[in-house]
C-alpha cells in the first residue's frame, strides 16, 4: 500500500458467515483527498465491508490499512480515535436527547460505546466551553441550528441523517465510511448533502467512502467506483466509466 497516495488500502480481505462469502477476497485503494462511492446490489457486501474496516468484524484473511497503519485486528474505539470514522443507515442517534447533545456527544474521545456517557456527563456538568462551540459550528454547518434544540426523534429523517453527519464530524475526521447518506431523503436535501460532503473534502480535507443506491446523485460528485457483487469487486473507475459498463447494468438489473 502506497501510504502517501492512499489514506485505505484493502488488501485480499475476506469475510465469511459460515457458507456466506459475504465479502470474498476484495481489494480497494481510496486515495487522500477522495470522494470514492461502493456500489452493488442488495447483498453484494457492502455493508459487511464497512463492518471490516470500521474494526466491527475482524476479516478473515487479508489486510486492511489506514494512514499508514495496519488497522485490521484494531477495536471499532481505536479505529475511531485513528481518524477513521463510519456512520450507519439508520441514523444511531439518542432519541430523547436533543439535536444539539446528540452532535456534541460525538467530540473526540468519547466514541460509540461511550457515547452515551460523554452525552449524560454534558447534561449535568457545564462541560467544555470549546466542546459546545464547535458542536454549535458544526450544527450550523449541516444546516441544523433552526433544529439544534429539537428531540432527535423530532426532527425528519433527512435531518437525523445530518445529526448523525454532524456527531460524526465531532471526532475530527481524517476519513469518513458513510452508508447511505442520501437514502430516504428528498433529492433537494441529498444533493445538499453532498455539497457538504464537496465541502469538507474542500476545507478540511477529508477523504470519503460512501455507500449509496441513488447513483444518479453518487455519480455526480464522486471522483471514482468501486461496484461490488457477490463478494467481489466486479468493476472500478471513474462514475462516466462506471455508468456505462455493460457488466454493472446488468447485475443491478439482474439483481
Ligand atoms: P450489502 O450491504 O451490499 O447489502 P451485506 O454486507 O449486508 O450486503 O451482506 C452480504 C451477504 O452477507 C448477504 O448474503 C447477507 O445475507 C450476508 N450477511 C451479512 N451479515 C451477516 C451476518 N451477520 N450473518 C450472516 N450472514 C450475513
Amino acid at each position: 500500500c502506497d501510504t502517501s497516495k492512499y489514506i485505505l488500502c484493502v488488501e485480499n480481505v475476506k469475510k465469511y458467515f459460515g457458507g456466506v462469502r459475504a465479502v470474498d477476497g476484495v481489494t480497494l485503494r481510496v486515495e487522500r483527498g477522495s470522494i470514492v462511492g461502493l456500489i452493488g446490489p442488495n447483498g453484494s457486501g457492502k455493508t459487511t465491508l464497512f463492518n471490516v474496516i470500521a474494526g466491527y468484524y475482524k476479516p478473515d484473511a487479508g489486510q486492511v490499512w489506514f494512514d499508514g497503519r495496519r488497522i485490521d485486528g484494531l477495536s471499532p474505539h481505536e479505529i475511531y480515535k485513528l481518524g477513521l470514522v463510519r456512520t450507519f443507515q439508520t441514523p444511531r442517534l439518542w432519541r430523547s436527547l436533543t439535536v444539539f447533545e446528540n452532535v456534541a456527544g460525538g467530540v473526540k474521545g468519547h466514541p460509540g460505546e461511550m457515547l452515551r456517557n460523554a452525552i449524560l456527563w454534558s447534561r449535568w456538568v457545564p462541560f467544555e466551553l470549546k466542546t459546545g462551540e464547535k458542536a454549535l459550528d458544526t450544527i450550523a454547518f449541516v444546516g441544523l441550528s433552526p433544529v439544534a434544540g429539537n428531540m432527535a426523534d423530532a426532527i425528519s429523517g433527512g435531518q437525523m441523517k445530518l445529526a448523525e453527519l454532524g456527531r460524526a464530524l465531532m471526532g475530527e475526521p481524517k476519513m469518513l465510511l458513510l452508508d447511505e447518506p442520501a437514502a430516504g431523503v428528498n433529492p433537494t436535501l441529498a444533493r445538499q448533502i453532498f455539497e457538504g460532503i464537496v465541502r469538507l473534502r474542500e476545507e478540511k480535507g477529508i477523504t470519503f467512502l460512501i455507500i449509496e443506491h441513488r447513483l444518479e446523485i453518487l455519480f455526480d460528485y464522486v471522483d471514482y467506483v468501486y461496484v461490488m457483487h457477490q463478494g467481489r469487486i466486479i468493476a472500478e473507475g471513474k462514475p462516466a466509466e462506471v455508468a456505462e459498463n455493460p457488466l454493472v447494468a446488468e447485475i443491478y438489473l439482474g439483481g
